[in-house]
């Protein structure tokens, strides 16, 4: 079943804000392509500071719900996503760290990687995720701006934002959680990011949808295979009162650091040749196929970045960077 149980949910905490040893944060950043460095500066200094806007005292009143929320969805796609749900924000998915947040509603939305770019794995995947994450801040911000102007309270919703986005993804429709633990989407496959706003305008809900995926990452186990860090389990658990697909984070940190954020697990996933990105998938995965496993990825990996993973010393300890 697709659907997440999230009544017995307990809130989640952050372990990552801010990352514990800034010095450790601050190498793998300097690491970093310059592209992306200028992606991260435009983000953090220039978009998180206009996320919450002033609401417009002069509001306009919703009389339908639904209409208003055809509306928002519309700009969002207008804006650039690809795809765009709504959310009852239910307080047992926001981090403890964000305190009590007055809003009742989240417009989640994706905007997808480069398939080709991603496959690269090396310091140009790197570029193309915060590329796609400065596009879904930026779109964040002007959407919250335009639910202020209507006289209501809304935040951009980065991913080291107040609320895990994958579950509030889920929650809002857009796909279901992969074993990978990243969301699967039905139209843009596993090789998106996502982001959202989330408000007290009174909006009408999509909530959660049941797409089948569960069902196909119970009986897959090409990511579980693929994966350097042996991070992916194969089996569910209760995190945080929640029965789910569980990435055991401390095994995959080693190697999210070593190859400039992974996703190994996105790249590989089958359900890809599902999304937007069939043909490029169907493509790659003639090659991946021929690598059998996650030794032979990297090997393939380094053929492709002329780098010796291997040699590189990670930083042991956590960094401010959600791992997908
Ligand atoms: S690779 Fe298979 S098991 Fe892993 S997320 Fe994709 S479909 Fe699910
Ligand atoms: S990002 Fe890489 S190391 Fe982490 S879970 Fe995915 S494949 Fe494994």
């Amino acid at each position: 079943m697709g659907r997440i149980d999230i009544s017995k949910a307990t809130r989640p905490t952050r372990g990552r804000v801010g990352g514990t040893d800034k010095d450790r944060a601050a190498r793998f950043r300097e690491r970093m392509p310059p592209a992306a460095k200028r992606s991260v500066f435009m983000r953090n200094e220039i978009l998180l500071p206009m996320r919450s806007p002033p609401a417009n005292p002069a509001r306009t009143e919703i009389p339908d719900t639904t209409t208003a929320a055809t509306e928002i969805k519309g700009m969002a796609r207008g804006m650039g996503v690809d795809d765009v749900g709504i959310a009852e924000l239910d307080a047992s998915l926001v981090f403890t760290q964000a305190g009590d947040l007055p809003h009742t509603r989240a417009i989640v939305f994706g905007i997808a990687m480069s398939f080709d770019t991603m496959a690269d794995i090396g310091p140009r995947s790197q570029d193309e995720v915060h590329r796609v994450y400065h596009k879904l801040d930026d779109i964040g911000v002007r959407l919250a701006h335009q639910i202020a102007a209507f006289g209501y309270n809304a935040s951009m919703q980065p991913n080291e934002g107040d609320i895990p986005l994958v579950a509030l993804a889920q929650q809002a429709g857009l796909g279901e959680l992969g074993k990978h633990g990243s969301l699967i989407s039905p139209k843009l496959g596993a090789s998106f990011r996502l982001g959202a706003v989330t408000t007290d305008m009174p909006l009408a809900i999509d909530g959660p949808q049941d797409y089948g995926i569960d069902e196909v990452c119970a009986r897959c186990g090409v990511c579980t295979r693929f994966c350097p860090g042996d991070a992916i389990k194969p089996f569910k658990q209760a995190i945080n009162g929640v029965e789910r697909w569980h990435v055991d984070t401390p095994a995959c940190e080693p190697w999210f650091h070593k190859l400039f954020g992974c996703k190994i697990c996105l790249m590989v996933c089958p359900l890809n040749a599902k999304g937007m990105f069939g043909t490029a998938f169907k493509a790659a995965s003639r090659t991946l196929v021929q690598t059998k496993d996650a030794k032979g990825m990297l090997k393939l990996i380094e053929e492709r970045t002329d780098m010796r993973y291997e040699d590189f010393v990670a930083p042991a300890a956590p960094v401010d960077e959600e791992p997908r």
